[in-house]
């Protein structure tokens, strides 16, 4: 069963020390662990989340069921600015 996910102010700062912060238009380009598939990912609680699903909950709170989608198509990039929803999303728990 999924659980949703709940991040520490610690383990906030944690996620964006590894995040190159720039304007809402450019990328922000991910320093974190990386996955085989080029993918972003963040370690928390002892699960691996993507990376971007940790930067769209940390900006608006919460966290959708579906997928979210990079309107920039860059892998390694969390800015949440540059996320938009896919289908069947609701408030709920996360997937990783
Ligand atoms: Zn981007």
């Amino acid at each position: 069963m999924k659980t949703a996910i709940t991040l520490t102010d610690a383990d906030a700062e944690r996620f964006w020390a590894q995040v190159f912060i720039r304007t809402h238009k450019e990328c922000w380009e991910y320093s974190g662990k990386i996955d085989k598939n080029g993918r972003a990912r963040f370690n928390v609680n002892g699960r691996t989340i993507m990376a971007h699903r940790i930067a769209f909950l940390l900006e608006y709170e919460w966290m959708p069921s579906g997928e979210i989608l990079r309107t920039c198509h860059n892998k390694t990039c969390v800015n949440p600015h540059h996320m938009s929803l896919g289908k069947n999303n609701n408030e709920v728990a996360t997937n990783s």
